[in-house]
């Protein structure tokens, strides 16, 4: 219910899961300053935008938003319009907003979200425009409150920044370098959240496999890893994203003996052929993948290995696809993210001529798809008949007649049950398989107790 004293706050976030996280913490910082949340955009007396800078795609449709916002603050002038995350960091955009959207109040940077509430105050009182893109030595923030999006699983930072600088992407110069939260914290905040019921924590950073790297403890991820799986209550850890570069030995036997680090598997590939991984600076090649990918098999047996794969980038030759498409076959990913290459402003491939032309690129995207596709079908379909265990995310967004739910590797499953199944475990044989779904039933009813 609207307390009607309170002013409306929307957020609109683009992008990754560390957006989302962070945007969890802002409507927390922003609910304690006095706002109340509303769904709807249109009656917000504040709007942030928390942005994304990783495709061209979703900064077209953040310049799209701010030119609606516009008008909305034409005939609402105490409207206040903030804009925060990697576009914010970027000088070109923070040039465009003095010169072409003075109606944004507040820029602010992707490590400096935690000012917000403070930086609004700002805008209001001076009613002047308020930019504070992070610095370098930006101190990271400690414990913040969060509005967790979920009551079942809840993502906690551990990392911020990444030291990789891919040529292609614009991270490392939006988020800064890596900088590691203390392990004694981490640790505190994720025993609060099995407290508080969390079955789920997803641990967020660029480069995860980085953690420690940075402290002077002895510390890295495996080691985290092994503290957290002893909380008691918990039932899953995952983690996003992992650099295949830095997945060590340690780490897959210490994922291979936890209890509760979830057999899923995200390693971005990127391409499959050297020449292109050695443009992209990846510190790869196809051969070190590969055999990564086997050992992950032979270790954590029936493990998912799902990726992330760019398509066009400057120079790939027919021959580079085609090493993409090999590798894609012989690994055979549960699942893949693929895009078309957009140069990002700023970035080393933005100086590379960007040769190939846009058919191609639509061409090469579509047959990856296809071939993965059947892969991801032929996977799943290995599911059918078998029972495993899901933990229920909440009613299904195509049927909310049904629950949707996601074994450890991270398979999405929808089934139907009549009871209040949010947040718990159950165990669900799978009758049919679809590419994106896998459906089933409840196995004898049967539910499993919250841990
Ligand atoms: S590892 Fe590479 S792709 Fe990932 S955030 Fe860092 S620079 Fe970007």
């Amino acid at each position: 219910m609207q307390d009607k004293a309170k002013k409306l706050m929307h957020i609109s976030t683009y992008g990754c899961q560390m957006n989302e996280h962070d945007s969890e913490i802002m409507r927390a910082l922003l609910e304690e300053s006095g706002y109340q949340w509303t769904d709807n955009i249109h009656e917000a007396d504040l709007v942030v935008i928390n942005t994304c800078s990783v495709r061209e795609h979703a900064e077209k449709r953040v310049l799209g938003l701010l030119g609606n916002l516009k008008h909305q603050k034409e005939k609402k002038p105490g409207l206040i319009i903030a804009l925060g995350g990697c576009m914010a960091q970027n000088p070109e955009i923070q040039e465009f907003i003095r010169k072409k959207a003075p109606y944004v109040d507040v820029v602010f940077g992707t490590r400096n979200y935690h000012k917000l509430p403070a930086l609004i105050k700002e805008a209001e009182e001076t009613m002047s425009n308020v930019f504070e893109p992070t610095c370098e030595d930006e101190e990271i923030p400690g414990i913040l409150p969060v509005h967790y999006a979920s009551r079942v699983k809840a993502y906690v930072t551990i990392i911020y920044g990444c030291n990789n600088f891919c040529t292609y992407c614009i991270v490392p110069y939006t988020r800064g370098r890596e900088k590691s939260r203390p392990p004694k914290e981490i640790y505190e905040e994720v025993v609060r959240l099995a407290d508080q019921g969390f079955l789920e924590v997803m641990l967020l950073g660029q480069n995860v496999n980085s953690y420690g790297k940075d402290l002077e403890e002895d510390i890295n991820f495996a080691k985290l890893l092994k503290m957290l799986d002893r909380i008691p209550g918990l039932a899953r850890i995952r983690y996003t994203t992992s650099h295949p570069r830095d997945f060590t030995d340690e780490l897959i036997d210490t994922i291979a003996d936890s209890e509760k680090v979830c057999e899923h598997f995200h390693l971005p590939l990127q391409a499959g052929s050297n020449n292109i991984l050695k443009k992209m600076n990846r510190g790869y090649t196809r051969e070190d993948y590969f055999k990564l990918t086997e050992k992950i098999r032979q270790r954590v047996p029936g493990a998912s290995i799902t990726t992330d794969i760019i398509v066009g980038f400057p120079g790939e030759t027919d021959e580079d696809f085609l090493e993409t498409l090999d590798l894609v076959r012989r690994v055979r990913f549960d699942a893949a993210y693929t895009f078309i290459y957009s140069p990002r402003y700023g970035t080393p491939a933005a100086k590379m001529k960007d040769d190939i032309s846009q058919e191609a690129k639509k061409e090469r995207l579509k047959e990856l798809n296809q071939v993965q596709n059947q892969i991801t079908l032929e996977i799943n379909q290995a599911y059918e008949g078998k029972t495993f265990e899901i933990l229920v995310e909440g009613r299904s967004k195509t049927n909310s007649d049904r629950w949707s739910g996601r074994t450890r590797t991270n398979k999405i499953v929808v089934f139907d049950g009549e009871e209040d199944l949010e947040g718990k475990l159950v165990d669900v044989e799978i009758e049919c398989a679809r590419t994106w779904t896998l459906f089933g039933f409840l196995k004898n009813e049967q539910k499993k107790r919250n841990l």
